[in-house]
């Protein structure tokens, strides 16, 4: 269902009145994890003015250390809610378990499966039961093949609501988090209809990483870009080095804007 082979069209994927893989680029952003009401409704209602189409926040958050924060949980889903009745802005948010599937489901207009996720197939096959659009991120480690194979997990269940998200992936560096794999683009477009987006801030773990990743990611042809976005990096409770102050996300879209469509 995911092979170009099958289905030679681009698939467009709907969400509310927007859409990611048609001609407009389809911006995300946000913060890495929710952290108060006020904070999400702030932030949300500067993205949206600098001209984000979709808003960002963690509430489950896939640690690599069981000491780190872990989210909000689901009183972040519930700010989350408040900044979209705020802002209009559809929310993004990461499903750990399939224990939160339908709470999911009733509150977020995208799901995200983190990288660590990729191949969790139980949690898969319940996103791919509902109708909600699924952001499927790249594993860690995962070839095209095995990312496009999870895609397939979650359209064989009958939704075929998936965007791919390519946010860096382990090689032998050690001076950036991740490596972009910036070829992610025009390989999965030979692959597969599937809109992708590109994550520069993963990608990079730095903040002065992210305009060169999103801006190679626009001109190789990405249908999106999901950018961490913080009112105060220092900080943030988890990946402050990477995010962007609401500023610089601005001066990021208005060059994002010359080089692609949206609005
Ligand atoms: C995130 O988007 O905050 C996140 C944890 O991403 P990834 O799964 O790509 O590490
Ligand atoms: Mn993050």
């Amino acid at each position: 269902r995911a092979n170009r082979k099958f289905h030679p069209e681009n698939s467009i994927i709907t969400i509310g009145d927007e859409t990611i893989g048609g001609t407009k680029l389809g911006i995300i952003a946000g913060p890495c994890s929710v952290e108060s009401e006020e904070q999400i409704v702030t932030i949300a209602k500067q993205l949206k003015q600098a001209g984000a189409n979709f808003l960002r926040g963690g509430a489950f958050k896939p640690r690599t250390s069981p000491y780190s924060f872990q989210g909000l949980e689901l009183e972040g889903l519930k700010m989350l809610q408040v900044a979209k009745a705020e802002t209009g802005m559809p929310i993004v948010t990461e499903l750990m378990s399939t224990k939160w599937v339908d709470q999911f489901v009733d509150s977020v207009d995208i799901i995200q499966i983190g990288a660590r996720n990729m191949q969790n197939f139980d949690l898969l096959k319940e996103v791919g039961r509902t109708n909600t659009p699924v952001l499927l991120k790249r594993g860690l480690s995962a070839t095209y093949k095995e990312w496009l194979m999870s895609a397939e997990y979650i359209m064989a269940g009958g939704n075929e609501n998936v965007i791919l998200c390519e946010r860096g992936i382990r090689t032998f560096e050690t001076e950036t988090r991740n490596t972009l794999d910036i070829q992610a683009v025009p390989v999965i477009k030979e692959l597969s209809h599937l809109p992708i987006i590109i994550d520069p801030s993963h990608a990079g773990g730095m903040s002065y990483l992210v305009e060169a990743g999103a801006k190679s990611g626009i001109v190789a042809g990405a249908d999106g870009l999901m950018i961490e976005v913080h009112n105060d990096p220092a900080n943030a409770w988890s990946d402050g080095e990477q995010c962007l102050t609401p500023d610089e996300f601005a001066r990021l879209m208005e060059k994002a804007r010359k080089l692609a469509d949206f609005e």
